[in-house]
Formats: C-alpha cells, sequence, structure tokens
C-alpha cells in the first residue's frame, strides 16, 4: 500500500486506499454537491448516462484533459473501465492485429510491464526486447533492445509503481507504434502526446478515484481489433459514442473531471513538474545524504519522482528498524507507508495531490529517525 499524508482541519491523517490522488479542496467540493448537484435537486450519484448534464461534465472533463496535454486534434480520447490491468488486455485485442504477424514488442521494467507483456501472450507473440533483468532497478540501454520490425506496436511502462523505475525520456522508436501505461505518472509533467500511439492510465493515481481509466489513442490506430475483442474494450466502438456504449463510471468521471479543474486551477502540468521535482528532491536527499541508513533501489538514472521504495540499513533491509520506521510514522499521522507486499520494506508515493510541507514533514521524520537510532 502506498502513503497518503494528509492535511485535514491541521492534523495529518491518511487516505481510506492510501493513493492520496485528490487533492481537499476536490473531496469538500464533491461533498458539497453529493447531495444536490448544482441545483438540480439530485446527486451526480443517482444521474443517467444520456442526461444532459452528466454529458456535459464528460465533456468538460475531456475538453480540460485536451487543454492539459495540448492533445492533438487526431486523436481520441476515451474513458473505460477495467482499470489498467483491463488496458494490458484492451491494448493487445485492439492492436496486435496491426500487422499480419500479430506480435509486439515488450520492454519489461517492473511489475507492472510484466503482467502487460504476459497478458498479451494470451492474443499474439510477445517480444521481450531485452534480456531478463534479474531485478528491476534500470531500464535496458534503448540502443541494444532488440526490436522486431514487424511488431505490430512497442509497450513499455512510463513509471513503476512497485519498483520505482522511471523512464526519463520517451523511447524514439520509428515506424512502430508506442503504447506507454502511464497510470501512475499521469499529468505529474508536460508530455508530448505526439510522439505516442496510445497512451492510457487508470485514474485513482494521479487524477481522481478507482473505476475510470482513460485512452488517448491516435486515430488511425481505430478499427484493427480482433474479433473476440469485448465490444466494451473496442476504441474504434467506444471512441464513435463518446464512451457511452453502455453505462460509464459516472462518479469516477465526475470526480475526475474535479481533479483536473484542480490541476487547472494549480497551474497545469508543468506547475505538477515542477512540484514532483521539488518533492521527490526532498526525499533523495534525505536517501543520499543518510550514509547508506536509507536505501534507494532504483539506479540514479532512473529512479522515480512519483514512487520511492526504500529499504533501511542495506539492500536486503532490516524488519525490525522498517517495522519501527512504519509504526512510528503512523504515530504522527503519516500512514500506508509500507512497501508493496511484493517487495517488502518502505514505500513513499508522491502523487499530484501530496504537497511540498507534507513531504518536507515526511522528510524531517526521516532525519529524525535516522538521528535517533544512530546515535
Ligand atoms: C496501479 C497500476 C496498474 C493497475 O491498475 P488497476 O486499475 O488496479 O488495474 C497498472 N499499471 C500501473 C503503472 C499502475 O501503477
Amino acid at each position: 500500500m502506498n502513503f497518503g499524508l494528509y492535511s485535514r482541519g491541521g492534523s495529518i491523517i491518511a487516505t481510506s486506499g492510501g493513493w492520496h490522488s485528490i487533492a481537499i479542496q476536490v473531496l469538500l467540493q464533491a461533498q458539497k454537491e453529493l447531495l444536490d448537484y448544482r441545483g438540480l435537486g439530485i446527486s451526480v450519484l443517482e444521474m443517467s448516462h444520456r442526461s444532459a448534464h452528466f454529458i456535459k461534465i464528460a465533456n468538460t472533463a475531456e475538453n480540460d484533459l485536451r487543454e492539459l496535454l495540448k492533445i492533438p486534434e487526431n486523436y481520441k480520447v476515451i474513458f473505460l473501465q477495467g482499470g489498467g490491468t483491463g488496458q494490458f488486455s484492451a491494448v493487445p485485442l485492439n492492436l496486435i492485429g496491426l500487422k499480419e504477424e500479430r506480435s509486439a514488442d515488450y520492454v519489461v521494467t517492473g511489475a507492472w510491464s510484466a503482467n502487460a507483456a504476459k497478458e498479451a501472450e494470451k492474443y499474439g507473440k510477445v517480444n521481450i526486447v531485452h534480456p531478463k533483468l534479474d531485478a528491476y532497478r534500470t531500464i535496458p540501454n534503448p540502443s541494444n533492445w532488440n526490436l522486431n520490425p514487424n511488431a505490430s506496436y512497442i509497450f513499455y511502462c512510463a513509471n513503476e509503481t512497485v519498483h520505482g523505475v522511471e523512464f526519463p525520456f520517451i523511447p524514439d522508436i520509428k515506424g512502430t507504434v508506442l503504447v506507454c501505461d502511464m497510470s501512475s505518472s499521469f499529468l505529474s509533467k508536460p508530455v508530448d502526446v505526439s510522439k505516442f500511439g496510445l497512451i492510457f492510465a487508470g485514474a485513482q493515481k494521479n487524477i481522481g478515484c478507482a473505476g475510470v481509466t482513460v485512452v488517448i489513442i491516435r486515430e488511425d490506430l481505430l478499427g484493427y481489433a480482433l474479433k473476440e475483442c469485448p465490444v466494451i474494450f473496442d476504441y474504434k466502438v467506444q471512441g464513435s459514442c463518446s464512451s457511452l456504449y453502455n453505462t460509464p463510471a459516472i462518479y469516477s468521471i465526475y470526480i475526475m473531471g474535479l481533479v483536473l479543474q484542480w490541476i487547472k486551477n494549480s497551474g497545469g502540468a508543468e506547475t505538477m513538474g515542477q512540484n514532483c521535482a521539488v518533492k521527490s528532491k526532498l526525499i533523495y536527499d534525505v536517501i543520499d545524504g543518510s550514509n547508506g541508513f536509507y536505501v534507494s533501489l532504483a539506479a540514479s538514472t532512473c529512479r522515480s519522482r512519483m514512487n520511492i521504495p526504500i529499504r533501511i540499513g542495506s539492500a536486503d533491509g532490516d524488519n525490525v528498524l522498517e517495522t519501527e520506521f512504519v509504526d512510528k510514522a503512523a504515530e504522527n499521522n503519516m500512514i500506508s507507508l509500507k512497501g508493496h507486499r511484493s517487495v517488502g520494506g518502505i514505500r513513499i508515493s508522491l502523487y499530484n495531490a501530496v504537497t511540498v510541507e507534507e513531504t518536507q514533514k515526511l522528510a524531517d521524520f526521516m532525519v529524525n529517525f535516522m538521528k535517533e537510532r544512530c546515535a
């Protein structure tokens, strides 16, 4: 689980799911509008997806997203259900048939891209473009990638949420459709959408709550779905009816719309990027200055601005110290700092809604904890 730091009423408390993806201003607005959405006398929770009011909510969210990421005209924006994991299936179901060989290239730099590659194997041939990594701590050098010229697309994950490995660049692959899972770094900085064939992101990390996944796809890639592709995942079908083939996740789309407005009012993707740089530097400076007390596992060239897995004492960690750290942090109202169950240790997640002040508080806590243990 990730950590959530929250300033509510002066004290810091945790998010229920630990994602901390929603700023307090957004939650307060949702609370205010829950019973009576803008004088309509009904809640968004009970709104018809065919109503003019919901259509306006969805259109505004799409337009705000287009503005925030400067999405070119020839891209469709689709809101789907099924999460990031649903897209691990939807991407090959829609795109692996682009070329006759039904083959796709995958870059596997952590748990999520590994899951994506495994799912794609159900629908075609998967070529992992580099030798298997024994630990997910680096990004294999692109000049050594073994690319298949007949691949329908190449897939990578911009930020590996569990292992804390983030691409500091966009791979430059000529002639192949670039597909990216941006679930945990979406809108954490500006991005040149025109470099991609497809980008997807589950909303619950950086732009809202679980239930809706954003897909941004270049229009010429529509219409290649395999016949066994479920209709709700068919990008062409959903793209041609404003994601309303069936009932979409109305409330999740509404919350995402509020978050997008909050990002706009906060200065947009540029400001999110600056904040991310400041916040992650606060934590990495403590780690780098700790003389090996805190160990960051990812290589310094590709360590994540969003998710920072840490071990204490050594790269293998010290369970006693790590448990003490998590408990002591919780006493100070900083919770969900436990690392992902598959890797252990500690993980700090700095999604957009985490403030610089909250991050500073955690950095100070880390310094004090170290001083006490090393005294
Ligand atoms: C969380 C996450 C997923 C999976 O999201 P679900 O909505 O739980 O399916 C996929 N990719 C990345 C990078 C993630 O962080």
